[in-house]
């Protein structure tokens, strides 16, 4: 069984740890190693090593930062099925969708490459006889981020890659379910070239989170996990000051109309729910079908899904692994207990999935459909984080946008039809932060920014892209004068444009 420890200062902390978490293989149930817990004593160590490091990293040029970053990117491409690897292993997704998770991070590590055309500024010469004004934008000092446990590298990587780039140093809690691939990718900053102390990584619970959201020497904090957590993170954190951004949870609905291409629609919905074993933020969990598109689309996904092979995530032949934990996934079949109880129609039952071998230990549950279900249903209310997709059979697009306005949540959400003038229409109107035109998952590019409204994001400002250099960085604005010398003489008038 491995240990698996703080990384501070450039190196794996030897700080004695007196509170451990289990680290899990999901796909056999067994214990594969412990995670250190930070005391707050932890997390200051770490945070001065970040202070320390600040006082040079904020000097260093951007090429030398970027310099870093280019080195740093060419070692996960090397390192990347090693790194998918990891993922595989703790928290339990199938290869190709890890591989996937880190292609995905790599490509905010090359926006980040770029940092140099983003924090470029303004200048405006003669806004007053002898007069120029110019704009900068400069690190913020110490930044922090919090992350969840469904994507342990490309999450952490939406944040660190850029705040780095900009001249701030990092301390980075990543979810203790699947701790490790933040410690390998300390591993490569330092093999890149980061200075010490520029990246430092806490491990642990609740914790560490307060100290973090407490500490007076950090500036901002980026948070991504469920929405109540989200919500304690932005009103602790900007109590204290801070800078905060806080992704939450979502409850992603799809919308298909009559005249969508039912195969598309099917093969997307099939994909969207069950890849990630539905642990994504941006999975669909609720198929908004209009008029008479269930009973084309309904047959269709099911044969889809008698055709799905669930596994162990290092099978090359699974499709869908395990969830992450045995406490998830007994909620998540309770969830699905749950939504036959309240009078939904379960017509793919996961539960009785039947797994040969050793996958049988493991935290293993089936893709789950439920029909008829409706909007007061607790699977309808409640994120389920797992493999159930729900049908809410609608009869106009009226009525679809209407129940997608009442949902509190609106990460991202989906339609699949073939009239332009209804998709984008839909476009126009709908409330929701990221939405997809015949596509499910419509995550951004790194180079747009990613995030939710309503009880999806707290905070103002989402991730990556413009808003993520603008979330990591100040702006400043300088007005110089460099007169003439022929012309002196005091004036004690406002200063005014001359
Ligand atoms: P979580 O909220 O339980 O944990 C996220 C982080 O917060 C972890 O680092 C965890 O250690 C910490 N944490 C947990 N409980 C805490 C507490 N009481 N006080 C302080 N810190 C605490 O989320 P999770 O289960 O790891 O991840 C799944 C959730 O994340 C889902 O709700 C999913 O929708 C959401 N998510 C959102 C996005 C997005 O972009 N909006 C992306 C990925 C995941």
């Amino acid at each position: 069984m491995k240990d698996i420890r703080h990384w501070i200062g450039g190196k794996p902390s030897d700080r004695p740890s007196e509170r451990w978490g289990e680290v899990y293989d999901p796909a056999t149930g067994q214990q594969s190693g412990r995670v250190a817990f930070a005391t707050e004593a932890d997390v200051d160590a770490a945070v001065a090593s970040a202070v320390e490091a600040s006082k040079t990293w904020r000097f260093a040029s951007l090429a030398k930062r970027t310099r870093v970053l280019f080195a740093f990117r060419e070692l996960v491409e090397k390192h990347k099925v090693e790194i998918a690897a990891l993922l595989t292993a703790e928290h339990g997704k199938v290869a190709s969708d890890a591989l996937g998770e880190v292609n995905r991070g790599l490509e905010v590590i090359e926006f980040a490459c770029g940092i140099a055309q983003l924090m470029k500024g303004e200048h405006s010469e003669n806004v007053s006889t002898d007069v120029d004004s110019y704009s900068i934008r400069q690190p913020l000092g110490v930044v922090a981020g919090i992350t969840p446990f469904n994507f342990p590298a490309m999450v952490p990587m939406w944040m660190y890659p850029i705040a780095i780039a900009c001249g701030n140093t990092f301390v980075l809690k990543p979810s203790e379910k699947d701790p490790s691939a933040a410690n390998f990718c300390a591993r490569l900053l330092t093999e890149a070239g980061l200075p010490d102390g520029v990246f430092n990584v806490v491990h642990g619970d609740k914790v560490a989170v307060d100290r973090i959201l407490d500490h007076p020497d950090i500036a901002a904090v980026s948070f991504v996990g469920s929405t109540p957590i989200a919500k304690y993170i932005y009103e602790r954190g900007t109590q204290h000051g801070k800078r905060v951004q806080a992704l939450g949870g979502a409850k992603n609905h799809m919308v298909v109309l009559p005249d969508a291409d039912m195969e598309l629609a099917a093969d997307a919905a099939v994909g969207a729910a069950y890849g990630s074993a539905g642990e994504r933020c941006m999975a669909i969990s609720v198929l908004v079908t209009v008029g008479d598109a269930a009973d084309k689309l309904l047959p269709r996904i099911r044969e889809r899904i008698a055709r799905l092979h669930v596994g162990p995530g290092n099978e090359p032949s699974s499709q869908m692994g395990p969830l992450v934990t045995k406490a998830h996934m007994a909620r998540v079949r309770g969830l699905v207990d749950q939504g036959v109880a309240e009078g939904a129609v379960l017509v793919e039952d996961g539960r009785l999935l039947d797994l040969a071998n050793g996958a049988a230990k493991g935290f293993f549950l089936g893709p789950c459909l439920f029909d008829r279900v409706s909007p007061d249903m607790t699977i309808y209310k409640e994120e389920i984080f797992g493999p159930v997709l729900s049908v809410v059979r609608v009869s106009t697009y009226d009525e679809a946008t209407a129940l997608i306005h009442a949902n509190p949540y609106a990460n991202g959400v989906a339609i699949f039809t073939d009239d332009g003038g209804a998709a984008r229409k839909f476009v126009n109107e709908i409330q929701v932060g990221m939405v997809g035109v015949n596509v499910p998952v419509p995550v951004p590019m790194a180079y747009y920014s990613f995030g939710g409204w309503k009880a999806s994001l707290f905070g103002d400002t989402h991730v990556h892209g413009r808003e993520g250099v603008h979330f990591y960085t100040k702006g400043k604005v300088v007005t110089s004068r460099w007169p003439d010398p022929r012309f002196r003489g005091v004036d004690l008038g406002f200063p005014q444009n001359k």
